[in-house]
C-alpha cells in the first residue's frame, strides 16, 4: 500500500473496492473515500461524498468524478488543528448533497495528502435510471417482519391453520401473495447484519455498517455527522411530493423505523433520532427537503417527555447539535438540532399539526387527521400474547398481573390496527406515500428465546399484511412487499410435544439441578416428539384469530441454531423478559415485580432444564446469515400489477430499493 508506482512492479493493491497507491514511506494511513466503491445510487439520488485519511496535518485533498475536479465543501485545508468534525489524528474533506444525473458507472479519483506526503485513491459508484413510461405506483407499502425467517413463517401457519392428513387447513396472507423470492442479509462490514443497515439498505439502495442507518462509515466525531445518502422516502418527497408512513411494534427510536428517516452512525442515539423525525419531516411542506413523515405509531414515549418526567429517557448524551454547516446547506435542513434534554417533543408534534393518541382507544376515536402521532408505550409495545391477554381479561397462566399494566401501557392497539389508521391518514395526499409497517417482536422474542411469544407476534404482523393487500386491492397503484431485514436465532420446528401437557406440568421440577453437566430431565423424559411423533399439532384458535393457549397437547416445540443459554421448559413463559428499550423507571419496577433481565434467568425455570448456548454465554440468540423471504403483491391497470414479478428469484439486498424505486417511477419499461 505504501509503494511507488513509479518503481513498477507497479504495486497496486485493492482495498474495499479502493485502488490506493503512493509514493513514500510514512505516508498518511486509511486513506478511503466514502461511499465504498461497490454503491449503486439512482440518477439524481442525494449522497454526500468524502476523502479522509490518518495522519499528520496539515491536510489537503483533491477529488474528481469521471476526471472532473470537484471542490469540496468543507474540510481542513491548510491547518494542523481539527476540523471540529473529523476524529482526532484524522483529515477529512467533504463533498455534500452530491448527485449525477448519468446512468452508468462513475469513477472518482482523489487525493489525500499529510505534512509527509500523498496517497492516491480511487473509487467507483453506479447511476441507476429508474425513470421510464410505465404507470407508476403511486403508493408503496413495506411490511417488515424483524428477524422473520421462513420458519417463523410456517411456525404462525401451523398454529394458526393447523394440517390434516398432510394438507394444511390454510395460508397465511403472506404465503397468499403472488410474488416470493429470496434475499440476501448482510451489511458493509458483516454477513450478519443488524437492524439498522437490514432496513436502511431497502431505504436507500445503500450498505451501512452495522449500528447505522442513512450515513456511510466515516471517522467524524458525530454519528449525526457522516456522510448521508438519500432515503426512498426523501427522494419521492422531493421529486413528487410523497408522505412517509412509520408504523411499528417497538419503540419508535428502533433501529427499523429509524432506517427510513433518520441519518445517524449511532443507532442508540434516541433523543436525536427522535428530533430528527420531526425536524427534517419537512412540516412546513416546502417540498425541498425531509421524509414528509406524516404518521409516526409505536411505542417510544420515554423519548419524547422533558427530561426528569416519569418515563423519560431523553439526555444531552443521546442527542445532536451543531450539524456541519456544509450539511445543512447541502440538504436545506431547517435547522443544525439542539441539545434539548428538556424538549417537550409530543407538544411540538401537535405545533406541527399532529393529532395525538396515547391509547388504542384514543386512536379508535381520533377520526382522520392531517398527520398523526401515537405512542403507546414507553419504550417497545407488548407482543400479541401480552396485549391479547389483557383484552381478553384473562390472566396468563403463572401470573397474578397483566404484563401491559406493569409496562405502565394497559390500551395498546394491535399492529393491524395501527396499519389501518395510517393508511387512513396517508391515504389523503394524492402523490401517494410510502409506509413501512415493523413486526419487530419476532425478532425480540426470538433474541429471548420465547417461541410463544414470537408465533404469536408473527400471526400479528400476518394480519397487518392483510389490511395492506386490501388496502392495494381498493386503492389501486400500490405495491406491498413483506420481508425481513435478517433472521433471528436459526429458529427451527424441531417437532412437538409427546405425552401430554398435563404429563409435562407433573414432571419434577430441576430448578435446583443448576449444574448443566446433570442430566436434563425433559430430555430424558422423551417429551420431544420427532418425525411421526410429531403428527399435527391443532391449535385452538379464538374468535379474536389468536390461539386460545399454546400449552396444548402436541404442542409445537421450537430450537434456535445460534442460542445463548436458557432454561427450556416448553411450557408458556408467563412474563415476558424486561425490555431493553424500556425507560430505567419501569425497567425497575418490573424487576421488582420478579421479571428478567435475560432468558437465563427466567422465573419459571421450575419446570425447565438448562440448554447451554451455542452462539453466546448468558445471552441472548443472535441474527444468522441465512438469505429471507420475500413476497410481493402489486395492483394497477398496467405496470403496478405485474410489479410483483420484479421480485422472483435471489436478489441482493439493496436490490430492493431499486426495484420499489423503478416501481414508483415508472422504470420498469426500460
Ligand atoms: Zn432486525
Amino acid at each position: 500500500m505504501h509503494r511507488s508506482s513509479k518503481w513498477r512492479a507497479g504495486f497496486i493493491s485493492i482495498l474495499s473496492g479502493i485502488l490506493v497507491s503512493g509514493v513514500a514511506s510514512a505516508l498518511p494511513s486509511n486513506v478511503r473515500i466514502i461511499p465504498p466503491g461497490t454503491t449503486r445510487f439512482l440518477a439524481g439520488q442525494k449522497f454526500d461524498l468524502r476523502v479522509e485519511g490518518r495522519g499528520t496535518g496539515p491536510f489537503s485533498a483533491t477529488i474528481a468524478i469521471d476526471g472532473v475536479s470537484q471542490d469540496f465543501t468543507s474540510g481542513v485545508q491548510a491547518s494542523n488543528e481539527t476540523d471540529g468534525i473529523s476524529s482526532a489524528g484524522y483529515g477529512g474533506f467533504n463533498l455534500r448533497g452530491y448527485s449525477d444525473d448519468d446512468a452508468g458507472i462513475h469513477t472518482i479519483t482523489a487525493t489525500f495528502s499529510d505534512s509527509t506526503g500523498t496517497v492516491d485513491a480511487q473509487a467507483r459508484f453506479e447511476i441507476i435510471n429508474p425513470f421510464g413510461d410505465s404507470r407508476p405506483a403511486k403508493n408503496i407499502i413495506i411490511l417488515l417482519g424483524d428477524g422473520m425467517g421462513v420458519a417463523h413463517r410456517t411456525a404462525a401457519r401451523l398454529v394458526k391453520y393447523g394440517v390434516t392428513d398432510g394438507q394444511p387447513n390454510g395460508y397465511l396472507e403472506i404465503d397468499r401473495l403472488p410474488g416470493t423470492g429470496l434475499v440476501t442479509t448482510h451489511s458493509l462490514n458483516s454477513i450478519i447484519t443488524d437492524s439498522a443497515p437490514g432496513m436502511a439498505c431497502y431505504a436507500t439502495g445503500s450498505h451501512s455498517n452495522n449500528g447505522q442507518e442513512g450515513v456511510y462509515p466515516a471517522n467524524m466525531i458525530n454519528p449525526f455527522y457522516q456522510p448521508r445518502m438519500e432515503y426512498m422516502a426523501e427522494y419521492l418527497h422531493r421529486v413528487r411530493g410523497t408522505s412517509l408512513g412509520l408504523v411499528t411494534s417497538a419503540d419508535v427510536e428502533d433501529a427499523t423505523p429509524a432506517a427510513n428517516a433518520v441519518h445517524t452512525g449511532n443507532r442508540n442515539a434516541g433523543t436525536g433520532v427522535c428530533d430528527q423525525y420531526l425536524d427534517e419531516s419537512d412540516a412546513e411542506g416546502t417540498g425541498v427537503y425531509g421524509t414528509g413523515l406524516t404518521v409516526l405509531m409505536g411505542g417510544g414515549r420515554r423519548w419524547f417527555l422533558p427530561a426528569g418526567q416519569f418515563g423519560s429517557s431523553r439526555s444531552s448524551s443521546t442527542d445532536y447539535n451543531n450539524l456541519p454547516a456544509d450539511l445543512v446547506a447541502a440538504w436545506h435542513l431547517p435547522s443544525s438540532g439542539a441539545l434539548d434534554p428538556q424538549r417537550n417533543l409530543i407538544q411540538d408534534f401537535i405545533n406541527a399539526g399532529f393529532a395525538y393518541a396515547d391509547t388504542s382507544t384514543a386512536l379508535g376515536q381520533i377520526g382522520t387527521p392531517d398527520k398523526l402521532l401515537g405512542l403507546f408505550g414507553y419504550g417497545n409495545m407488548n407482543v400479541a400474547l401480552d396485549k391479547m391477554a389483557k383484552r381478553r381479561n384473562t390472566l396468563l397462566p403463572g401470573t397474578t398481573t397483566f404484563a401491559v399494566d406493569d409496562y405502565h401501557a394497559p390500551d395498546q392497539p394491535l399492529l393491524e390496527e395501527m396499519t389501518q389508521s395510517a393508511l387512513q391518514v396517508l391515504s389523503r395526499n394524492k402523490q401517494g406515500f410510502v409506509l413501512m409497517v415493523e413486526g419487530a417482536h419476532i425478532d425480540k422474542q426470538s433474541h429471548l428465546m420465547d417461541a410463544d411469544r414470537v408465533i404469536d407476534e408473527t400471526i400479528e404482523f400476518d394480519n397487518a399484511v392483510g389490511v395492506a393487500r386490501r388496502f392495494a386491492d381498493q386503492a389501486g397503484d400500490t405495491v406491498v412487499i413483506v420481508l425481513a431485514d435478517h433472521e433471528c436465532s436459526g429458529f427451527s420446528l424441531i417437532g412437538a410435544l409427546t405425552g401430554g401437557i398435563t404429563h409435562l406440568r407433573s414432571l419434577p421440577p430441576d430448578n435446583t439441578v443448576l449444574d448443566p453437566a446433570v442430566q436434563p430431565e425433559r430430555q430424558k423424559a422423551s417429551i420431544i416428539g420427532t418425525y411421526d411423533f410429531a403428527a399435527f399439532p391443532r391449535y385452538n384458535i379464538l374468535p379474536d384469530g389468536y390461539p386460545e393457549t399454546f400449552d396444548i397437547d402436541g404442542k409445537l416445540l421450537v430450537g434456535y441454531g445460534a442460542s445463548g443459554d436458557r432454561y427450556e421448559s416448553w411450557l408458556m413463559k408467563p412474563l415476558p423478559i424486561v425490555d431493553s428499550l424500556l425507560p430505567d423507571d419501569i425497567k425497575g419496577e418490573l424487576r421488582a415485580h420478579g421479571y428478567s433481565d435475560i432468558p437465563y434467568q427466567r422465573a419459571e425455570s421450575r419446570y425447565g432444564y438448562f440448554i447451554r448456548g451455542q452462539a453466546t454465554g448468558r445471552d441472548q440468540a443472535v441474527h444468522t446469515a441465512s438469505d429471507i423471504p420475500v413476497s410481493a403483491y402489486s395492483t394497477g391497470p398496467d405496470g403496478p400489477n405485474r410489479v410483483y414479478e420484479q421480485f422472483y428469484g435471489v436478489q441482493t439486498n439493496t436490490d430492493v430499493f431499486f426495484k420499489l424505486m423503478r416501481a414508483a417511477l415508472g422504470g420498469f419499461s426500460q
